[in-house]
């Protein structure tokens, strides 16, 4: 297309702004493409959830405008089971098909916090009814996000310490190195099903000990070397 063909597309109205991450130590913004997410990668996790060990991973999305970075986060409506899931999540600086696994961290920007809020309720309701899990977990402000940490500066997380409180009681603590499957296992396994691309985000999934959040809960989640986040639900 020529340059003066692309300066005459019009919209039909203004497109919304691309979701961004901060990235820690610069003033330059990560551009989220798309946001996939791991099912069940801790065995604890897994138990407590009644599925069984070592099944191959379990992927769903989010919107990549879930993505938020608030201080306060409204309770979202249709739920009266919102839980907090504490995950390393992975930034993509470059993608591929079908990446082999030995080549898979190669494609990493960095890693941040985050964590994958979920209607339980309507998440249980989905299992048992064999339906899909995006009203459970695609809804607005979904997946709030810490700053990204390069990988340069924080290497790749494998046995950090992956720690999320409630209005101050540690909820979730565990190791990232007792995850299922690797963070280069995740990236292989799921560019086998989706073209990765720059700008994606890979939430790998949480520990054990999720439970329910409460109008005006306060949530601080770290991971060691990754970085922290924190936020309160709105009254
Ligand atoms: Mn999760």
């Amino acid at each position: 297309m020529s340059k003066r063909r692309t300066e005459s597309i019009e919209y039909v109205f203004a497109p919304g702004a691309t979701p961004a991450v901060a990235v820690a130590g610069t003033e330059a913004i990560f551009p989220v493409n798309r946001v996939y997410c791991v099912g069940s990668n801790y065995r604890e996790h897994a138990r407590e959830m009644g599925s069984s060990l070592r099944e191959p991973p379990c992927f769903f999305s989010k919107p990549a405008d879930a993505v938020c970075a608030l201080e306060t986060i409204p309770y979202p409506p249709m739920t009266h089971n919102l839980h907090h899931e504490a995950e390393l999540v992975i930034a993509l600086s470059s993608g591929g098909a079908d990446i082999p696994v030995g080549q898979a961290l190669e494609r990493v920007f960095g890693y941040a916090v985050g964590v994958d809020l979920t209607r339980r309720d309507l998440q249980a309701e989905s299992k048992k009814q064999g339906r899909p899990w995006t009203t459970a977990k695609a809804f607005d402000h979904s997946a709030p996000l810490s700053a990204i940490r390069r990988v340069a500066e924080c290497g790749d997380p494998e046995n950090a310490s992956i720690r999320l409180e409630v209005n101050g009681e540690v909820r979730q603590e565990a190791s990232t190195g007792d995850m299922t499957w690797s963070v280069g296992e995740i990236i292989a396994e799921l560019s086998r099903y989706f073209e990765l691309k720059a700008g994606d985000l890979i939430f790998t999934g949480t520990p054990s000990g999720v439970g329910p959040l409460l109008p005006g809960d306060r949530v601080e989640c770290s991971i060691d070397a990754v970085g922290s986040l924190s936020f309160t639900l709105e009254e």
